[in-house]
């Protein structure tokens, strides 16, 4: 059986990723299957333990970067985000194309030590537009906003390194763009 790819998707907080993610991941002729990352994050309120994160403490992190347990890590404003390997590659084995949503210091590490992914960068139709979103959210405290969007800027920097770059104008336009490249990709 064939080896399924590694997908790396990404893009700025607040640019709707989980949400064009919806509209393209469940089209069967994609074989996808979403690899659920770790973090330090607390939950959000509508976050569901175990399916949107493994919520766990910095400590249970540090276990995790010490026994290899990780793909890969970063920090984002405050926080450790990562991969578990072993998930993805029992799927990747099964032949499921396995879908990595996270930033792009760990996209990076991806797209030095592997060489069977492929890359795909998601944009804000306008700054604005995602400092409207990241509002009106209302997850995060002004503090947290601000840090998010700063880091939104030197994330932007980062697209040329994808493959493929998507503008969200609207959640079903980009999904059917990258269930596009997906396919042909396959
Ligand atoms: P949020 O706190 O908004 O859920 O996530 C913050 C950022 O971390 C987002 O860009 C998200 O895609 C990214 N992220 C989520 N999981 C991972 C992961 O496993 N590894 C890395 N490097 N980034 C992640």
């Amino acid at each position: 059986m064939k080896k399924g790819l590694l997908i790396i998707y990404s893009g700025p907080s607040g640019v709707g990723k989980g949400t064009v993610r919806e509209h393209f991941m469940h089209d069967e002729q994609l074989n996808l299957m979403y690899s659920i990352s770790m973090t330090t994050r607390k939950p959000r309120k509508d976050e569901v333990l175990d399916q949107d994160y493994f919520f766990v403490s910095e400590d249970e992190f540090k276990n995790a970067i010490d026994h290899n347990e990780l793909l890969e890590y970063a920090s984002f404003v405050g926080n450790y985000y990562g991969t578990p390997k072993a998930y993805v590659e029992a799927k990747r084995n099964e032949g499921y194309n396995v879908i990595l949503e996270i930033e792009v210091e760990g996209a990076r590490q991806i797209m030095k030590n592997s060489d069977d992914h492929l890359s795909i960068f998601l944009l804000p139709p306008s700054m604005q537009e995602l400092e409207n979103r990241i509002r009106n959210r209302k997850t995060e405290p002004e503090e947290i906003i601000q840090k998010r969007l700063n880091k939104a800027m030197s994330e932007l920097d980062v697209q040329k390194e994808y493959d493929y770059i998507i503008c969200n104008t609207t959640p079903e336009q980009a999904a059917e763009e990258i269930r596009a490249i997906i396919k042909n990709n396959l």
